[in-house]
């Protein structure tokens, strides 16, 4: 049986935006040493606080121990230089949805780390295969591709390029499990599993506002109720951010060949356009400030 890493193993997150925050809680409840690193000032540290902001809720409500809570924040290592993960025996990267600056990241990342380590991306959507084809030893990357928030959903997507070692993914999914998730495998098609399959949710929602059918909220209300779904098109993007949600759409569109039934919308792209992101930017298809 595969093992997963140890708690010993030192994890390095790269990217501290809304999943990178996310994935080093996941891995420092778990029990690692947690490096996160962000090539932007202070957004390492502001992820860490976002991280013990979440936490502080919990321990306020009395379902954290205060010692829980210590241990957790400080298992999380906010570091500026990049060559300072060194010693990572799995690093998780969630930096921006583009293929050569990811590629760029990765090639980086070989270089510091030593042969044993582990790469994984957190990429929604780009070709785990293309990712690694500049790599020395492709073998080594896989993708492990979780849901937003990170510390509440349960699905991992452990994805294989063409290149990838069986024996990475088995550790990496056994990791996963042992982070208290529910991983599966996937092979590197457009958009993996989730991400294909929720395409039609978006595009249709908003074609059907380009329609002018109805508003933002009346739509997500209608879904959320009538539908059963736990969140609306609208406020489900609004979280994920129109930037990441835009870019998987464009990578899932050319990967098919620019097959209409993945158009991006022409709204989404005006949101993008306007610095309108979601929350993380405060507005989106609603206002957060
Ligand atoms: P985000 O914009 O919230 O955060 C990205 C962070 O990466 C930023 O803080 C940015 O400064 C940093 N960054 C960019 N380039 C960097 C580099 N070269 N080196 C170091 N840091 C760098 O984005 P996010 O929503 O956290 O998404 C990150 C990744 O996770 C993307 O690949 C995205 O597709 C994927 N993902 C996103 C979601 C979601 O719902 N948002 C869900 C699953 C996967």
């Amino acid at each position: 049986m595969t093992q997963a890493l140890d708690t010993q193993t030192a994890i390095a997150v790269i990217g501290a935006g809304a999943m990178g925050s996310g994935i080093a809680q996941v891995a420092a409840q778990a029990g690692h040493k947690v490096y996160l690193h962000d090539q932007r000032e202070g957004a390492a540290e502001a992820g860490r606080a976002g991280v013990a902001k979440q936490l502080q809720r919990r321990v306020d409500k009395g379902k954290l121990e205060q010692q829980t809570f210590d241990a957790i924040v400080g298992r999380i290592h906010p570091v500026s230089a990049l060559s300072e993960i060194a010693d990572s025996g799995l690093v998780i990267e969630a930096i921006v949805e583009d293929l050569e600056i990811k590629r760029t990241l990765l090639a980086d990342l070989e270089e510091l780390c030593n042969e044993e380590t582990i790469l994984a991306t957190n990429t929604s959507s780009i070709s785990v295969t293309a990712l690694g084809a500049k790599l020395r030893h492709p073998e080594r990357l896989v993708g492990m591709h979780f849901f937003n928030p990170a510390p509440l959903m349960a699905l991992v997507e452990v994805v294989k390029g063409l290149a990838t070692d069986n024996a990475v993914a088995e550790i990496v999914h056994a990791t996963a499990t042992n982070w208290g998730k529910k991983p599966v495998f996937a092979t590197s098609t457009p958009g993996f599993i989730v991400n294909r399959v929720a395409r039609p949710f978006y595009a249709e929602s908003l074609r059907l506002l380009q329609e002018g059918a109805a508003d933002p909220a009346t739509l997500d209300a209608i879904l959320r109720e009538a539908g059963n779904f736990r969140m609306g098109p609208f406020e489900l993007t609004d979280l994920i951010g129109h930037d990441v949600n835009y870019a998987v759409t464009n990578s899932v569109f050319n990967s098919y060949y620019q097959d209409t039934r993945f158009l991006p919308s022409l709204i989404q792209k005006e949101l993008v356009e306007a610095g309108r992101l979601g929350r993380k930017s405060g507005q989106g298809f609603y206002r957060y400030t």
